[in-house]
C-alpha cells in the first residue's frame, strides 16, 4: 500500500510536470513542428506560438502541398502582414538532416545553440520532406507621442525654400486631420524622369493587415506643388499603397487563416468588385492599375460635400472625407 501510494504521488507530479509543458506548446501544431519548438525552446531560441500556427496553416492549406517555393514565399509574406520580418536568410534542410541531428546530438537544439536569444520558426513541408527555418525579428514600431509626418530631403536633390514650405503645407492637411502614436518619415527625392510623382513604400511591415503603420516613404516628384504632393503624401500613408490594394491580397489570405487562428485578428477592410469596403468605407470605387493592384480612388467617388479624393488618377488636393475614411478603415486614429 505504501508503495501504490508513493507511485500515485510520483504519477501526480509527473503529469502536472507534462501539464506545465503542455501548457507552453502551441495548440494544434504538427507533431514534427512542436517537438522542434520545445527542442528550440531549450537551447533558448524564441518561439511564438501565433507565428508557428501561420505558418503550420500556410502548409496545410497550401495549393500544392509539396512545392517548397511558394508556400515559403507564402508563409514570409503572412508573417511580414503580422508584423514580423526575417531577420535573415532562410536555411532548408532535408528531414534525414534533422533525423542525423536528433541521433548526434541528442535533439536538434545544439545544432542552433547559436540562434539563442533570436526569434526562429520553421516550416515542415511533409510532402517534400523539408524544413524551411525562418529566423525573424518584431519590426520596431516609431512610437512618438502624438502622429507624425517627418519630411527628410534626400542629398542630392536641391529643394528651394519655397519649395520645401509648399511641401509642409501639403503634409500638414494630413497630419492636422490624424490622430495616433507613431512617426512616418517621408524622403522627397527629385526625380526629373518621372511623369509628374511616385510613392513607393519601403519595408514589408507597413503593409500589416494588423494595423497599417507605415514607416517609410520614399516620394519622388518631377516638381513641387502642394496638391501633387498631397497626392503622394495619400500613398505614403497606404491609399493605394497598403496591402489590401494589392494584386495577391495577402490581406484576404491572412483573413482566412484568422478563421483558424484565433490569436490573429486582421481589421474588417476589404476590397470587393474593385471598391473598397470598411465599416467606414461603404464601397469606394478603386482603379485597377495593370498589375491588378488598386492603385488610385476613383474620381467617380464622391464624399457627401461633393469632395473627391485626393488620391484619384492625376490629381490631388486637400484630403476629403472617402480619404480619411480609408485611412481609419486601414487603421488609423482620426481627429
Ligand atoms: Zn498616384
Amino acid at each position: 500500500m505504501k508503495h501504490g501510494n508513493l507511485k500515485m504521488i510520483l504519477l501526480t507530479v509527473l503529469l502536472t510536470l507534462c501539464g506545465s509543458v503542455w501548457a507552453n506548446a502551441c495548440e494544434g501544431l504538427p507533431d514534427e513542428v512542436s517537438k522542434l519548438m520545445e527542442e528550440w525552446e531549450q537551447a533558448g531560441v524564441k518561439t511564438d506560438c501565433t507565428v508557428n500556427q501561420l505558418m503550420a496553416w500556410t502548409v496545410s492549406h497550401a495549393p500544392n502541398k509539396g512545392s517548397v517555393g511558394p508556400i515559403t514565399t507564402e508563409g514570409i509574406r503572412l508573417l511580414n502582414a503580422i508584423g514580423y520580418e526575417n531577420a535573415q536568410n532562410l536555411q532548408t534542410y532535408s528531414q534525414a538532416n534533422f533525423d542525423a541531428w536528433r541521433k548526434k546530438e541528442n535533439g536538434v537544439s545544439t545544432a542552433f545553440a547559436g540562434w539563442k536569444g533570436s526569434q526562429a520558426t520553421v516550416i515542415y513541408i511533409p510532402e517534400a520532406k523539408q524544413y524551411v527555418l525562418v529566423q525573424y525579428r518584431e519590426h520596431p514600431k516609431n512610437e512618438s507621442a502624438s502622429f507624425n509626418i517627418k519630411v527628410e530631403y534626400d542629398k542630392n536633390s536641391s529643394f528651394s525654400e519655397e519649395e520645401r514650405k509648399q511641401i509642409d503645407e501639403a503634409v500638414d492637411w494630413w497630419k492636422d486631420r490624424l490622430k495616433d502614436k507613431f512617426e512616418l518619415t517621408v524622403e522627397i527625392i527629385r526625380d526629373p524622369s518621372i511623369n509628374a510623382g511616385g510613392t513607393t513604400l519601403v519595408g514589408d511591415v507597413p503593409r500589416s493587415c494588423m494595423d497599417h503603420q507605415p514607416g517609410y516613404a520614399e516620394i519622388r516628384l518631377k516638381s513641387v506643388n502642394p496638391s501633387l504632393v498631397s497626392h503622394e503624401i495619400g500613398h505614403a500613408l497606404g491609399i493605394g499603397t497598403a496591402s489590401i490594394f494589392k494584386n495577391n491580397n495577402v490581406c484576404s489570405r491572412l483573413a482566412e487563416a484568422s478563421k483558424d487562428i484565433p490569436e490573429i485578428s486582421v481589421s474588417s477592410a476589404r476590397m470587393e468588385n474593385g471598391k473598397f469596403f470598411g465599416s467606414l468605407s461603404k464601397g469606394v470605387l478603386m482603379v485597377k492599375d495593370n498589375d491588378g493592384s488598386y492603385g488610385h480612388v476613383s474620381a467617380d467617388a464622391k464624399d457627401e460635400d461633393g469632395n473627391a479624393s485626393a488620391v484619384q488618377p492625376g490629381l490631388g488636393g486637400k484630403p476629403s472625407l472617402i480619404d480619411l475614411r480609408i485611412l481609419e478603415d486601414l487603421g488609423y486614429e482620426i481627429k
